[in-house]
């Protein structure tokens, strides 16, 4: 079974994702803040993390920066969702680590299809690169 990990500080907006996420056969862990989901993410091991950019405290970049940069985490792959939905946002995301971007309000055909495209690209990522191997820049 897959397992997503939401971090959003909105309850709404928690609720409907996490409905839509099982509904669409997935097991659906949550945290309302960064602090909880670095460690969810730690302890839980998510195979993908849906990071909404705006959370009180430590904000999603930062807490994607950090979760990229600790090995335990760095290989899970993180869609960040952003209502700012300004110029230079998907770059600022990028910059931080993410590896997808989808601005809300959340389309949710274009969410799922998302996930998917970034499961499929771990998993084929995990088949192609040996153990022992250091990763190089491309
Ligand atoms: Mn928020």
């Amino acid at each position: 079974m897959t397992k997503i990990l939401v971090i959003e500080d909105n309850l709404a907006n928690m609720k409907l994702t996490v409905l839509l996420m099982q509904k669409a056969g997935y097991i659906v862990l949550s945290a309302l803040d960064a602090e909880v989901g670095l460690t969810l993410a730690q302890t839980e091991q998510p195979d993908l993390i849906l990071m909404d950019i705006q959370l009180p405290g430590m904000d999603g970049l930062v807490a994607t920066a950090l979760l990229k940069q600790n090995p335990a985490t760095r290989t899970i792959p993180v869609i960040a969702l952003t209502a700012l939905a300004m110029k230079g946002d998907d770059e600022r995301c990028r910059v931080a680590g993410c590896d997808g971007y989808i601005a809300k309000p959340l389309h949710y055909p274009a969410l799922l299809a998302e996930i998917k495209a970034q499961l499929a690209k771990r998993d084929s990522l995990s088949f192609s690169i040996e153990p022992n191997k250091e990763e190089s820049p491309p």
